[in-house]
């Protein structure tokens, strides 16, 4: 079997090790034998994106997102939406979740439009939402829910539209605005978070239902064979096992 992921401005929107989220898919499709090809799309790359079968989006800064955000409005946006609405299988990262809403009002420079691929508006904060981040996510109805860890840092406030659904519920830090406990995005195979890290090594099992869906599109319904996940798992829970204490720490302390 072979996949196809894009991997959206890799050298300008890369935070706090977002590139290892695609790193993270590679290796899980090589221990399945699955063949993945990467693409590096960046500024002045227009060609259609309906046959990449994955697709990855980093965090940047305020700055980075301004250096894009012109090329992605004029380049790639019809293309990307329609792959999106086509059922492709993306993840986005914080500054790449707001580019795939509505707009972004930064407190200071210009308005950020963004492609509307994803039913939702993010306004600039005083402050930046820093810290650690632990979210309940239930990928499927029916499904059990798991938990996600990740890092947090942004000053975007992200609230979603009538079309969106959230990727999870925030158990621990700030989430999409500090106020509806929703943690990310979702609409199709298009998923938004807020959580860098890089998120996917320390939450396989979210790896795997993105590989799933972007196979199950391709080839039909594929289960994957079990990876030896027993450092990731234990990372995943020592960091729960700590975010909590942290917590209650805080919360003892106040
Ligand atoms: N610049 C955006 C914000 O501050 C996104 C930051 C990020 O990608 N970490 O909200």
């Amino acid at each position: 079997m072979k996949l196809k992921l894009a991997y959206f401005y890799p050298t300008l929107m890369n935070l706090y090790g977002d590139r290892g989220n695609v790193r993270t898919l590679a290796e899980r499709c090589r221990g399945r034998e699955i063949e993945l090809t990467i693409t590096e799309i960046g500024i002045g790359d227009s060609s259609s994106l309906i046959a990449y079968d994955l697709a990855f989006f980093g965090g940047g800064q305020d700055k980075e997102q301004i250096k894009i955000g012109e090329d992605l409005m004029r380049a790639k946006a019809g293309n990307l939406r329609a792959a999106i609405k086509d059922g492709l299988t993306m993840l986005a990262v914080c500054g790449g979740l707001q580019l795939l809403g509505n707009y972004y009002r930064p407190l200071q420079g210009p308005l950020l439009q963004g492609i509307s691929a994803l039913d939702l508006r993010t306004e600039g904060g005083a402050w930046l939402a820093i810290g650690n981040v632990i979210v309940q996510a239930e990928l499927e109805p029916g499904k059990k829910a798991i938990q996600m860890v990740g890092f947090e840092n942004h000053s975007g406030r992200t609230y979603l539209g009538p079309e969106c659904r959230p990727l999870g519920r925030v158990v621990y830090g700030f989430g999409n605005n500090g106020e509806d406990r929703l943690e990310g995005a979702r609409s199709f195979n298009c998923f938004g978070t807020y959580l860098h890290g890089p998120l996917l090594p320390k939450n396989p099992d979210f790896a795997d239902y993105l590989i799933t869906l972007a196979l199950a599109r391709k080839y039909g319904k594929v289960d994957l064979p079990p990876l030896d996940d027993h450092l990731e798992v234990q990372t995943r829970d020592y960091v729960i096992h700590r975010v909590k204490k942290q917590y209650l720490f805080q919360k003892v302390r106040k």
